[in-house]
């Protein structure tokens, strides 16, 4: 039998991830932030990337706070080559490997089709769609040579159902929900788990604008309430961790039971 040398250090039961380096853009506030701490608490080395250089350090340093390992890589990610920079940035940082990435990056304007510029439509598709392709297509590589990794993709519900003022939003995650099953297809056979999750109205800095908008919107599911970055949090770290093993190319809807009803 042959035993294959992976980059990363083999973890144990309660950090599963250790010698593993994360990725997660969009960790300086809410869902991705809250993703970050999690991979952490798993033994990760994570990269936190977004703008806001502010943000971004107090994310890192709440996380070595807690014992963990974390690194801010500032970034706006608006193309291919912002993108295959901050991967680049990444790999050097991780040691020459990135093992998990998290694309949670993402803006959610919402509104009318007739009011919605160009430059809009072109901003939500760049973050969205296009920045996660671009990531992917730089590090989903390294990961397959490897014979392991993990990718998680975070869409919405309003991926799942046609929703008034959501047209631009939701498309754009529809097409990353599809990208999530094409990639498991692609990487799958080669080690890399590629999955998604699909959260429901959950309070984040970037929600906190809608005020009641977002408890109305959530009193429509099952649960009856808005989720929190945690409880979103929790399903990624399961999903880029060894017990999802046997998971490739799902969609794992975290919306109080949204979709289901
Ligand atoms: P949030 O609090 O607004 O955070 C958005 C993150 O994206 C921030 O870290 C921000 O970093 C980063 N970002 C935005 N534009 C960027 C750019 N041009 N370059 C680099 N980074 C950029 O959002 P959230 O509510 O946690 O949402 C996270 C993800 O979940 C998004 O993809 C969203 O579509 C999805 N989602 C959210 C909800 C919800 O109800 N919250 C529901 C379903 C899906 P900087 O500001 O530092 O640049």
């Amino acid at each position: 039998m042959t035993t294959t040398t992976t980059a990363a250090a083999t973890g144990t039961a309660q950090h599963p991830l250790t010698g593993r380096t994360a990725l997660v853009t969009g960790g300086t506030s809410g869902i991705g932030r809250a993703t970050a701490a999690r991979l952490a608490d798993l033994g990760a080395h994570v990269l936190i990337t977004g703008r806001d250089a502010g943000r971004g350090e107090a994310a890192v340093a709440a996380i070595r706070a807690r014992g963990g390992e974390a690194d801010f890589v500032r970034a706006d990610l608006r193309d291919a080559a912002s993108a295959r920079t901050v991967a680049q940035q990444a790999l050097q940082l991780g040691g020459g490997h990135v093992d998990v990435l998290v694309n949670s990056a993402g803006v959610f304007p919402f509104g009318p089709t007739a009011d919605t510029d160009e430059e809009t439509f072109a901003q939500v598709y760049d973050l969205n769609v296009k920045v996660p392709y671009f990531l992917v297509a730089e590090l989903a590589p390294g990961m397959a040579e490897r014979g392991e990794g993990a990718i998680i993709n975070v869409t919405t519900m309003v991926a799942s159902f046609g929703m008034a003022g959501m047209a631009l939003y939701g498309s754009s995650k529809a097409a990353l929900t599809l990208l999530t099953k094409a990639w498991a297809a692609e990487f799958g056979p080669s080690g890399v788990r590629i999955n998604a999750v699909s959260p429901g109205p959950t309070r984040t800095e970037g929600t906190a604008a809608m005020g009641e908008a977002l408890d109305q919107l959530a009193s429509q599911g099952p649960a009856g309430r808005p989720g929190e970055a945690d409880e979103v949090a929790a399903a990624i770290a399961y999903l880029a961790s060894p017990q999802a093993s046997f998971v490739h190319g799902a969609v794992l809807p975290v919306d109080g039971g949204r979709i289901a009803v």
